[in-house]
């Protein structure tokens, strides 16, 4: 395949240097894991010197992959290095480590809205994971395919496609997939450690968190909604709702999904899922985050309720945009909730 100068520019700047330290974004899934692990094993093929440094732990099931456990953890990067390789990450603040600005920076990224912060920018939106393109570089590099590597370039490539779901899949996803196989990986125990390692307390609290799931009027949006004190009753933890989001989704009539979830006081983590067309970066563009068109996020303050309404408004607009117009979920008669309109009424 042909390569881009962006790429060509950043194996020869690997070429010629020798100590590199990785990171990603912070709360790191299984693309910022599988991406750095990956690069971390080819460089090391090369005789390279490498630390990966992240400001969080990987959740317990990614934990399972070799070379995770190993992971520094830390709010600033120390320590003599001749680049700063930054791969599945926007903006370099949202990798959570101060200073690794002070090194060379090469920056390999998916995500729409990259802000080209390195020396070096390698961006590519088409790409499904960004295992993808670091799979791309390390072939560059002319390092064998380990199934360490393989692993992790599997792991990144299962998870960012939502196993296989989501749009910006292409025949490359697969051949890399199939590139994987032959390399050893198996497939049934990387899914087995990403999905089937959870623990009790995640399964209550994802009970907890879809009871009291509400939808717009016209059904086709979900929202959902946790608190410390709901996480604190079922017995589990904010980590444990990874992939929560997703379930809504699962009914055919549902279009997308938001999820606040609440830091402290009035300010919310606000994660947002949609199917196909529906493009709800743009929504967490205008509440100043940011993300791909099916998978995106913010931060906002505000009152639950307002905030709640103004999603809607946003997302239906972004569904409307998209030409969806297929009734939603009918509205509940039967229930509890029956006529309590919208998502917002319910909550206090
Ligand atoms: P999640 O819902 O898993 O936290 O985030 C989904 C995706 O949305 C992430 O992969 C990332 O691309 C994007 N995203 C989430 N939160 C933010 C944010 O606060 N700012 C920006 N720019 N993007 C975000
Ligand atoms: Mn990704």
């Amino acid at each position: 395949m042909t390569h881009s100068p962006e790429m060509l520019a950043i194996v020869e700047a690997i070429r010629s240097r020798q100590r590199f330290v990785l990171s990603s974004h912070s709360r790191p899934d299984g693309d910022s894991i599988g991406s750095q692990l990956a690069m971390a094993y080819a460089l090391r093929a090369l005789g390279k010197e490498v630390r990966v440094i992240n400001k969080d732990a990987a959740s317990a099931p990614i934990m399972q992959f070799p070379g995770v456990p190993a992971i520094e953890i830390a709010d600033t990067a120390q320590g003599e290095f001749d680049a700063a390789i930054i791969m599945e990450c926007g903006d370099l603040a949202r990798t959570g480590v101060a200073c690794l600005d002070r090194y060379f920076v090469i920056n390999i990224d998916h995500h729409p809205g990259n802000t080209e912060y390195g020396q070096l920018n390698w961006f590519d939106s088409s790409a499904a994971a960004c295992g993808e393109m670091v799979f791309d570089l390390i072939e560059a590099l002319g390092v064998p395919f380990s199934v360490e590597i393989a692993t992790h370039i599997y792991l990144a490539i299962l998870t960012d496609t939502g196993s296989f779901h989501y749009s910006n899949i292409t025949p490359r996803t697969f051949e890399i997939s199939g590139r994987c196989l032959e390399a050893g990986v198996d497939p049934v125990q990387v899914a087995r450690n990403v999905y089937d390692s959870n623990n009790m307390g995640r399964l209550r609290l994802f009970g907890a968190v879809l009871s009291g799931m509400q939808l717009d009027p016209t059904g086709r949006i979900a929202v959902v909604y946790l608190d410390h004190k709901m996480a604190r009753e079922a017995g589990g933890t904010y980590e444990d709702t990874e992939g929560l989001i997703n379930l809504p989704l699962t009914v055919k009539e549902i279009q997308a999904v938001v999820f606040f979830k609440q830091s402290e006081g009035d300010e919310y983590r606000v994660s947002m899922r949609s199917k196909g067309n529906i493009d709800i970066g743009g929504v967490a563009k205008q509440f100043g985050g940011g993300g791909h068109k099916n998978a995106a996020g913010c931060t906002v303050l505000g009152g639950i309720d307002t905030l709640q309404l103004d999603f809607i408004q946003k997302m239906t607009a972004a569904i409307e945009a998209a030409g969806v117009d297929q009734p939603g979920v009918p509205p509940r008669t039967d229930g509890p909730s029956a006529g309590s309109g919208t998502a917002a009424t319910d909550r206090a």
